[in-house]
């Protein structure tokens, strides 16, 4: 089979993790599936091997023994130690003989097809810490609902559990066919806004901001009438989205929609690492500001300018 195809059947879509007994996901103890793919290029990705729709090869520099038995095997001659990343991604046909080789998982495969049946089977795992905990599924990504058929067919598998629902999106999708197929069966919708600004939004995130707020604005009002709810979330980014000009605009924005209440996540640097794993470079990778954790004090100081706009 093509490692590559993009949907092998339509009930598959691309899954890169699962996550069990997660606490970090949204409400109580829940199991996070992670989907491959999106529609935004974020320069600072906390998720790169999420953003490709394909299935991809991973090298940890850090676990590789160096016994030289996955070059033995490339049938392609793509792993090479003087190339810069190892793996030449141009030759590599992803057969995968290099990972099974591996006796340390320094290789790895990133990305299978996954039926909603393998989904639920790894949620089963997880259905007593569900009810004690106030837990339940998230799906997270890269983006769900590039996978919309399939996120249909789950959620509404999981509705009739009657386990609890929360997505986690860029915003960037159909919101017709969202809130027929989708909304419904959703509990929560930790949505993210990321740049107020259309310019710097395409600079930063490879798109307009345009259509994500529009879509934002439908859910708020989809939202009022019932159905699920929905969180905004904003990444403090050094000097691209942490910065009060921006944060200013966001909360002003939400307080005009009638927004009380909004979540902001603490840069965490260690998206570096993970982009290596993969052989990608970035030209963000040199600068200090991004390689350094943000001080609680920084946190706090860009909650607090959502508190000015009376904002929790
Ligand atoms: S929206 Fe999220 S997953 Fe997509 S590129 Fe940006 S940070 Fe990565
Ligand atoms: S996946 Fe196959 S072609 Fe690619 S590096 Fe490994 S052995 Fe070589
Ligand atoms: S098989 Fe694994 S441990 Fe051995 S050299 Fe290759 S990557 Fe390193």
């Amino acid at each position: 089979m093509d490692n590559n195809r993009e949907n092998v059947l339509q009930d598959t879509a691309l899954i890169f993790e699962i996550k069990g007994n997660s606490l970090d996901d949204g409400p109580g103890i829940r199991t996070v599936v992670f989907f491959k793919g999106c529609p935004l290029r974020c320069v600072w990705c906390h998720n790169p091997e999420s953003i490709r729709k394909a299935v991809e090869l991973s090298f940890d520099e850090k676990e590789c023994l160096g016994c030289d038995s996955c070059i033995g095997v490339c049938p392609c001659g793509a792993l090479d130690r003087a190339a810069p990343h190892f793996i030449d991604t141009v030759r590599c046909t992803l057969c995968l003989k290099c990972v099974e080789a591996c006796p340390s998982a320094a290789l790895s495969r990133v990305g299978r097809f996954l039926t909603v049946d393998d989904v639920l089977e790894a949620v089963h795992k997880d259905l007593p810490f569900f009810k004690t905990s106030g837990g339940g599924v998230t799906l997270s990504g890269g983006e769900p609902t590039l996978h919309l058929d399939f996120i249909e067919i789950l959620l509404k598998e999981l509705r009739c559990m009657g386990i609890s629902t929360l997505l986690e999106t860029c915003g960037l999708f159909d919101m017709d066919r969202f809130a027929d197929r989708v909304f419904p069966f959703l509990d929560m919708i930790y949505f993210d806004i990321k740049l107020m600004d259309e310019e710097e939004h395409e600079k930063f995130c490879g798109v307009s901001n345009h259509r994500i707020l529009e879509n934002f604005e439908r859910l708020c009002g989809l939202s009022r009438t019932g159905g699920a709810e929905i969180l905004p979330r904003i990444p403090l980014i050094p000097e691209i989205t942490a910065t009060s000009r921006n944060l200013e605009a966001i909360a002003s924005y939400l307080r005009g929609l009638g927004v009380s209440r909004v979540e902001v996540l603490p840069y965490n640097p260690l998206w570096m690492q993970k982009l290596r794993k993969i052989g990608v470079s970035s030209d963000w990778g040199g600068n200090e500001i991004m390689r350094t954790w943000m001080k609680p004090s920084a946190v706090e100081a860009c909650r607090d300018i959502f508190r000015d706009f009376e904002m929790s």
